[in-house]
């Protein structure tokens, strides 16, 4: 097996599609090297070397020692140079390149070759003495730091403490004597630190280095980084040795870094900054403000007009163009590239595909269809489905300062600005005074609808992606941080302490619901503008995509939303959040307490005029798309209030004594809710309830269709059904209302019943339910809970670490557990299509916003995904990427 390739001289061993030997920066290097672009030369060490080093109890086997000699001498050949030539050395980097970019997590080495005689060779070289000692102490510096473990700290104060004894203020002050001076110290220093002599020779400190680059795949930095972006520790780094430019040696020489395309907006100008006589590090640490690159991208106001490159060096500018045209044309997609300028001389150092904003990835892929680059096919690619979130919701202002006080869960993307209040009264006061407000709760209620519907964001310190807080915020498509469990809430005290901050009600927060970060104060926020090239991109995306794609929305405005999103109707409608509003609260409780069957059909026929009344609105919305409604779903004591006073005050609104309304509360109280008296339970227990919910359906689509001509398509969804019978009883009783109000009002309507597979005996006995469903619609964040036997509500309290310790790949309340809960899916749809071939099968779980989860949906043929409005784009997207990936293979 090759373990080294030689570039240099116009061609390469290696080439570009060889990333996982050669690491992504190896494999461009040696990419643009072939494609006659001037690289300084060099070689790269597979990564597979670094592996046997792990294998070989890191030791570098004494055939690769051979191999890097071998090349080594080429690079020698191909420059006129020599490794620790006194007159005319060779100096060489020394860097790490992972398959993947790894930015900052691995170790790297400049100038290495540098020794007290080498030193001299390149004052001479240069003419510049004091740029060579300035060089040899840097290379000290970074070698004894990666190498010999002796801190940064240590060289740092040696150096303030001369400028200091000096009267020096800058660095720009050392001259030559000086540096050379203080690297006679740091050698000192490196000797009573590591208690060995700085290496002298050129090819020791290169064995050095390549065993530290090798090490530093295993330290701290780099094993965490690869477990939060999901890469694998057997891929291993490759090493590049590449003969080292300056772009430090004086007034003809600069450093920059620059875009193909604005990463920012995606237009396509050539975009970059540059700094004369600096090394790259300068320009991305930001010690120095860089200058424009080009004449057209300088800031007219700019006082101090700053020298374009294309002005202050014409040649070198004018073939940076070129070969940016060419690396553009040849990679097909918009580079970050990297580049020296040595005496008027221009190499290239690193070119990869450019990071961007979600609207630049957008306008890029729409643009590049236009010029030809790229196919359709391959445009919908160029954007991470995850990424829309950013273009649909407020975002913090990137330019903004911010301090970051905790960590919660992302649960709903955007950003959110306002007062911190502690209850959903407070909300509703503050806001209906005009102030914004965040909501920060222990953890959210149903209750709680409207203070969130009011708030700007919301903040809970417990809860799970699925928790209330997180479906009901994403339904909104509000910003919400869940799970942040590091505040200390005190809600009756109105304040909150984290990380050593003391908040109280009225100080104001930012929420940036799509990192998760809680900040201090305020931070301005900028609206996103759907652009026309994501109309076009998204008209792709719907050509391609097979998998159908609608929406969970309980209010009309939800429904609006979604629609504009591109919603092909309402795949959940939970019924409940409608029973939360003020006025109607009233009633559902009356409903609860009656004791006989007239007192509750009286308090039922109070709520029917108001679902009718929603109801109307959302078929009105969808005009002729599917609604489906899902029947009451959670236990009834959630309506009901928890503390002494407010149970005290419902009590006196509706007439009766305390100790009824406390007796009830007793009553209904379970000891695990979620599997408790709800669902399908409540329609057996009190048929009545739901003959209400599918009387208001009915008449509302019946009087929408007689009286305003609009289509409606109702599917009536029945909750946690377990078994046939449940739903065959529910079926029978629904079939009746329906028929009744059809004749009541002289409309046909065309109706479906249908149930969610929710719970695995649903799933495993899909055959026997599908006798009596038009329709199966997963509800996949129950059907995960009760599958695992883990709570969605309290779990976050030990999933994380699951995730860490690699017991679970992932939270499976976020992406589905195709395994498991995956399985019982296949296993209910294809009981189901037994039954009935031509069943309709979706998700409506929080899943079917999840782009893993979509194309598992695409995969197993599911007919469509339901998710919140916002999710909607993301979840097309991600089933026109499963289309075409299932075309291609
Ligand atoms: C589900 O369980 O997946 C579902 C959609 O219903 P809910 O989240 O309301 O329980
Ligand atoms: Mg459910």
């Amino acid at each position: 097996m090759k373990n080294v390739y030689f570039f240099g001289n116009g061609k390469a061993e290696g080439k570009g599609k060889m990333k996982n030997a050669l690491g992504g920066k190896g494999a461009n290097l040696a990419e643009m090297t072939n494609l006659g672009i001037p690289v300084p030369p060099g070689f790269t060490i597979t990564t597979d070397c670094s592996l046997d080093y792990f294998k070989n109890k890191k030791k570098i086997s004494k055939s690769l020692r051979e191999d890097i000699l071998k090349n080594l001498s080429k690079v020698e050949k191909a420059l006129g140079k020599k490794f620790g030539d006194k007159k005319n050395p060779l100096l060489v980097s020394v860097r790490s390149g992972a398959r993947v970019s790894m930015p900052g997590m691995m170790d790297t080495i400049l100038n290495l070759g540098l020794n007290d005689e080498t030193v001299r060779g390149l004052a001479k070289q240069s003419g510049d003495e004091r740029f060579a000692y300035d060089s040899y102490r840097r290379f000290i510096q970074m070698y004894s730091n990666v190498v010999l473990g002796v801190e940064h700290a240590h060289f740092e104060h040696i150096l303030e403490a001369y400028k200091d004894k000096k009267g020096y203020y800058l660095d720009t002050d050392v001259k030559a004597d000086d540096w050379k001076a203080i690297v006679e110290k740091y050698k000192a220093k490196v000797l009573e630190i590591s208690g060995k002599s700085f290496p002298v020779k050129p090819i020791n400190q290169l064995w050095g280095a390549i065993g530290a680059v090798f090490d530093s795949w295993m330290n701290k930095r780099a094993i965490d980084y690869r477990k939060i972006n999901n890469i694998s520790d057997s891929w291993g780094t490759a090493v590049n040795i590449q003969s080292m430019v300056f772009g430090n040696m004086g007034d003809d020489c600069a450093t920059g870094v620059a875009f193909t395309r604005d990463p920012s907006t995606g237009e396509k100008k050539f975009f970059g900054e540059y700094l004369p006589n600096a090394q790259g590090e300068d320009v991305v640490a930001g010690i120095r403000t860089p200058f424009p690159i080009n004449k057209a991208s300088k800031d007219p106001s700019d006082k101090n007009n700053k020298i374009s490159m294309e002005e202050c060096f014409p040649k070198c500018y004018k073939e940076l163009v070129k070969i940016y045209k060419t690396l553009e044309e040849h990679y097909r997609d918009m580079q970050d590239i990297e580049f020296t300028i040595e005496n008027n001389r221009l190499w290239m150092l690193q070119t990869r595909n450019g990071k961007r904003t979600a609207q630049a990835a957008i306008k890029i892929a729409v643009e590049m269809v236009k010029e030809k680059l790229i196919s359709k096919e391959e445009s919908i690619f160029r954007v991470q489905p995850e990424q829309l979130d950013q273009l649909l919701h407020p975002t913090l202002d990137p330019l903004a300062q911010k301090e970051v006080i905790a960590q919660g869960l992302p649960a709903s993307p955007g950003a959110a600005t306002g007062k911190i209040v502690f209850d959903s009264e407070e909300a509703v006061e503050q806001s209906g005074k005009g102030n914004k407000v965040v909501l920060v709760r222990v953890e959210t209620s149903p209750e709680d609808i409207q203070g969130m519907n009011v708030s700007e964001g919301i903040l809970t310190a417990r809860g799970g992606m699925t928790s209330h807080a997180a479906v009901v915020a994403r339904g909104m498509g509000k910003c919400c941080i869940v799970g942040c469990g590091s505040l200390q809430i005190d809600e009756k005290a109105k304040t909150f302490e984290v990380g050593g901050y003391k908040l109280k009600e009225g100080d104001w927060l930012t929420l940036d619901g799509t990192t998760g970060q809680v900040i201090l104060g305020q931070v301005a926020t900028v609206q996103p503008e759907l652009s026309s090239e994501y109309d076009k991109f998204m008209k792709w995306v719907d050509k391609y995509r097979k998998l159908k794609v609608r929406t969970n929305a309980d209010t009309p405005v939800d429904a609006k939303t979604a629609r504009s999103f591109g919603a092909e109707g309402i795949g959940l409608c939970r019924t409940e959040h409608m029973f939360f509003a003020e006025d109607r609260i009233q009633a559902v409780r009356e409903m609860i307490l009656a004791t006989d069957l007239e007192s509750r059909e009286k308090a039922l026929k109070k709520i029917l005029p108001m679902q009718k009344s929603d109801f109307k609105k959302i078929f009105t919305e969808m005009n002729g798309l599917p609604v489906t409604i899902r029947l009451l779903d959670p236990p009834l004591h959630e309506f009901l209030p928890h503390t002494k006073e407010e149970l005290e005050q419902v009590a006196q609104g509706l007439g009766v004594s305390f100790k009824i309304i406390k007796e009830k509360y007793e009553s209904l109280k379970e000891f695990n809710p979620m599997l408790g008296h709800r669902g399908v339970r409540l329609g057996v227990s009190f048929p009545e309830i739901y003959d209400m919910q599918v009387r208001a359906i009915m008449e509302a689509a019946c009087e929408v269709k007689k009286n305003k001509g609009i289509k409606v398509a109702p599917e009536i969804m029945i909750p946690l059904v377990g078994l046939s019978n449940e739903l065959k009883m529910m079926r029978e009783n629904a079939d009746i209302i329906c028929d009744k109000v059809m004749k009541e009002k002289g409309v046909k309507i065309k109706y479906l019943v249908g149930t969610m597979i929710e719970l695995p005996r649903a799933a495993l006995t899909a055959d026997e339910i599908a006798k009596h469903a038009d329709f199966f619609s997963c509800g996949t964040n129950d059907l995960t809970q009760t599958t695992f036997g883990l709570s969605r509500d309290d779990s976050q309290k030990f999933i994380p670490t699951y995730v860490e310790k690699k017991i679970l790949p992932q939270d499976p309340f976020v992406s589905l557990d195709q395994n498991g809960v995956g399985e019982l899916i296949k296993i209910g749809l294809k009981k189901g299509h037994k039954t009935k071939p031509l069943l309709k099968v979706g998700i409506c779980g929080e899943h079917g916003g999840d782009p893993k989860s979509v194309e598992f949906c695409h995969d197993i043929n599911l007919n469509y995904v339901s998710c919140s409005p916002y999710r909607v784009p993301i979840a097309k997207l991600s089933a026109a990427m499963a289309a075409l990936r299932k075309t291609k293979h």
